[in-house]
């Protein structure tokens, strides 16, 4: 392949560690061997920069679910496994986090050639905060607790000893999207193995490399074989199969709300653990006290952060309207100059959306929006030439029942609207069925204050959007998802507690 590369790939300096695991054949991990898939099919990788094909994976299927599933059960089971003391798993987990941070160049570039970030904050985010993550969560290991408890039998004078154990849940099912590759499997693959569980592991059709290279990591730091496995597979056929298998503990997904809401039925027929982390519409509110130098910066970066594909993104600006002009026009202002490119290039400032698909799903958006009547001050469409760009796009002259407002776009696009009152800003923000995230921009604390309790966010910022920490807890409101991943509660969504009453 190194010798086939033209085009975006060729001309930015690809690291020999990259262009050696782009050009070797791709098998998924199953216990101890790299396999392809039980039909032989495979699944073309893309760079969506240049649309030029990077390399393909195998196309997972139900058979190699199930030979994954018995693998990680059968690891589950061993003392290789399950006899190891805290202390050395953590040690393990550790291990790894070191691994990646040597190879964080290798794996910024490998995100930004398979999803088209740009490899600066992938470096930083993708990388960077998967790191992190990873340290914070293995000191969890050494620190997981039961209780004893004193209890009253109906029989007077027993002696009892009571008390609670948190067991690893199982066999984990992860199945992740294709926004943050690395870092979402690191968010579901780390508290698993935290906890003791092994792993079943289906990253996104789109953006599969990592988690290939992550596995090789995994094996590197010691893990025994069978505790992760990757299948790669698109949704529908491995995704699914995964979803459903019955030798499955607990599945965890982040993605799309109408797909989380698919596997939480297929995870329910087996009463299978589920944590889901979905989509959201999360509102931007600005108060008229604002610093509007700063906020404008935060605001732009809270909705083009990741070309828009993140979960949380401001997707909706409210502005107080005695500054809502001069806070819009900033927004589009910063949307106009940024520098579009392919995501191995330094200086770009937003990569292409990752598939041609996602690129005519943003832009069929942008459509109806305008169709509609709302007005575009920046952005509008796709850039033309090749790859899969979407211009930085700021919508006003909106109505609350446009699909641009309502619904989650998970791209570039900002839709803007003015609020008179408080009661106003939260019944817009509040308007939609998601509830993953809000931001508020304002000095004044106690509009800050009053405004809180009254959001339906998981997560509120102050003067800042898009800030994730590992002690903090994370997760959605209403149709946003079901559980909180980050801090100690991840831990306990990979663990069973037991109770245990003794008469002695
Ligand atoms: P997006 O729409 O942003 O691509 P999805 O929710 O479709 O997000 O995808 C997130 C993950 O869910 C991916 O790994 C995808 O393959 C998987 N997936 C999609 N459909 C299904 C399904 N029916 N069952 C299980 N997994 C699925
Ligand atoms: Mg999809």
């Amino acid at each position: 392949m190194s010798n086939q590369q033209s085009g975006a790939v060729a001309r930015y300096q690809l690291l020999p560690a990259v262009r050696d695991f782009i050009s070797k054949p791709k098998r998924m991990l199953i216990g101890a061997d790299w396999v392809a898939a039980a039909s032989g099919e495979t699944i073309d990788v893309l760079d969506p920069a240049s649309e030029e094909l990077l390399t393909t994976v195998p196309s997972g299927g139900e058979a190699d679910i199930e030979r994954a599933v018995r693998a990680a059960h059968a690891a589950f089971d061993s003392p290789a496994w399950r006899d190891l003391y805290p202390t050395v798993r953590e040690k393990m987990i550790l291990k790894l986090a070191d691994l990646i941070e040597a190879h964080a160049e290798e794996l910024a570039q490998l995100e930004a050639l398979d999803n088209g970030k740009s490899v600066m904050m992938a470096q930083i985010i993708d990388v960077g905060a998967a790191v992190s993550f990873m340290r914070y969560m293995a000191g969890w290991t050494t620190k997981i607790e039961g209780s004893t408890i004193e209890v009253s039998p109906p029989m007077p004078g027993v002696k009892t000893f009571a008390f609670t154990r948190k067991e690893p849940i199982g066999v984990v099912g992860a199945i992740i999207p294709w926004n943050f590759p690395l870092l979402m499997a690191i968010w579901k693959v780390t508290p698993a193995l935290v906890a003791g569980c092994t792993v079943v592991l289906k990253p996104a059709e789109q953006t599969p490399l990592s988690a290939l290279r992550f596995a090789e990591l995994v094996l590197e730091a010691g893990f025994p074989p069978g505790v992760l496995n990757v299948v790669t597979g698109y949704g529908h056929t491995a995704g699914a199969a995964l979803a459903r298998h019955p030798g499955i503990n607990k599945v965890a997904f982040t993605g799309s709300t109408s797909v989380g809401k698919r596997i939480g039925h297929a995870a329910m027929d087996n009463l299978t653990r589920v944590s889901l982390e979905l989509g959201g519409k999360s509102p931007m509110i600005v108060m008229a006290d604002a610093t509007l130098d700063m906020a404008i910066q935060g605001l732009a970066g809270g909705i083009f952060f990741n070309h828009g594909q993140v979960c949380t993104a401001g997707s909706r600006l409210y502005a107080h309207r005695k500054i809502f002009d001069k806070v819009v026009e900033g927004v589009a202002g910063a949307a106009t100059q940024m520098k579009l490119g392919p995501g191995l290039d330094p200086t770009t400032q937003m990569g292409p959306l990752v598939s041609a698909e996602q690129r005519d799903r943003v832009c069929g958006y942008i459509e109806s929006g305008l169709k509609a009547g709302a007005r575009a001050i920046a952005g509008g469409g796709a850039a033309s030439g090749k790859g899969y760009f979407v211009k930085p796009t700021v919508l006003v002259d909106t109505r609350e029942d446009m699909a641009v407002v309502c619904e989650e776009i998970f791209g570039p696009v900002l839709v803007a609207a003015p609020f008179d009152d408080l009661d106003e800003a939260v019944r817009l923000a509040n308007g939609t069925r998601y509830g993953l995230a809000a931001s508020i921009w304002s000095n004044d604390l106690s509009t800050v204050h009053r405004l809180i309790p009254r959001l339906q966010a998981g997560t509120v910022w102050v003067n800042a959007h898009n800030v994730v920490d590992a002690a903090l807890p994370f997760g959605g409101f209403k149709e946003s998802g079901i559980g909180r991943e980050m801090a100690y509660g991840n831990i306990e969504m990979y663990t069973e507690t037991k109770s245990v009453l003794m008469f002695i």
